[in-house]
């Protein structure tokens, strides 16, 4: 008799305490199940705070470009012009890996294309670089001739000459491509074609002293079919075509 009343005690207290454990099970999931809720609208938030913020950025800068009247095809950049502030910029991969501006992937495909079918077998070795890129080039060759013995204003001097200083490089638009072939000959094709496709041969030899670089026969600059055509016929620079002569 003794003992039944306390199995049946015992049954009581074990059941209490299922009840309790289911219970305190619930509650737990419910908080468990509330802070995950929260956290992930958060995260929404955020999100959503974060595109809209770029969202208005770019369309900002691309204001400011409309504002300013200039057209992103003739943005000079050259040693005394800087890259504008707010460029808009959006890049593309060309096979190989390089990135170029958007905007010119096409016409840059068909002149590729083009030599391609008159047996050249051209790449694009240099595309769009970012500021940082470009600086890591400048050092890089600054420590080559330091190197070869130069102090490092020497050094400096001479590797402006041959790496554009960071922040004035047409890489840094992404409307510039150093081209790269099999044969030599691409060069010679790049130079009589490339105006047709809106890019032009930005730095021949006898114009160094107005676009202040040396002559580079792989950079082709987009500017578009008009200006490409009017520097090619008129065999002028950028510089020149732009009324923009400020090297000294
Ligand atoms: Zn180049």
């Amino acid at each position: 008799m003794k003992k039944k009343t306390y199995n049946k005690k015992e049954r009581q207290y074990k059941r209490k305490v299922r009840l309790l454990r289911s219970l305190l099970c619930i509650i737990f999931i419910l908080i468990v199940s509330f802070l995950l809720l929260k956290s992930t609208r958060e995260k929404k938030t955020i999100i959503l705070n974060v595109s809209e913020e770029m969202e208005m950025e770019s369309s900002m800068n691309k204001q400011d470009y409309v504002n300013n009247d200039i057209s992103w095809k003739k943005t000079l950049v050259n040693r005394w012009n800087p890259i504008p502030q707010n460029y808009p910029l959006q890049v593309v991969k060309v096979k190989g890996g390089e990135r170029v501006d958007k905007r010119i992937y096409e016409p840059l495909m068909k002149m590729l294309n083009s030599a391609k079918a008159e047996g050249f077998d051209p790449r694009v070795v240099s595309g769009y670089r970012t500021e940082d890129e470009q600086k890591a080039m400048m050092n890089e060759k600054v420590a080559v001739f330091q190197q070869q013995g130069y102090s490092y204003n020497e050094a400096k001097n001479h590797a402006e000459k041959w790496v554009a200083i960071p922040g004035t490089s047409e890489h840094e638009l992404g409307l510039s491509v150093d081209i790269n072939g099999v044969s030599y000959g691409i060069y010679q094709w790049l130079q009589e074609n490339s105006y047709k496709y809106g890019f032009i041969f930005r730095y021949p030899d006898n114009k160094k002293e107005i676009t202040g670089v040396e002559e580079e026969v792989w950079h082709y600059r987009y500017v578009g079919i008009d200006a490409a055509k009017d520097i090619y016929e008129g065999n002028i620079s950028l510089e020149e075509y732009l009324g923009e002569l400020n090297s000294k």
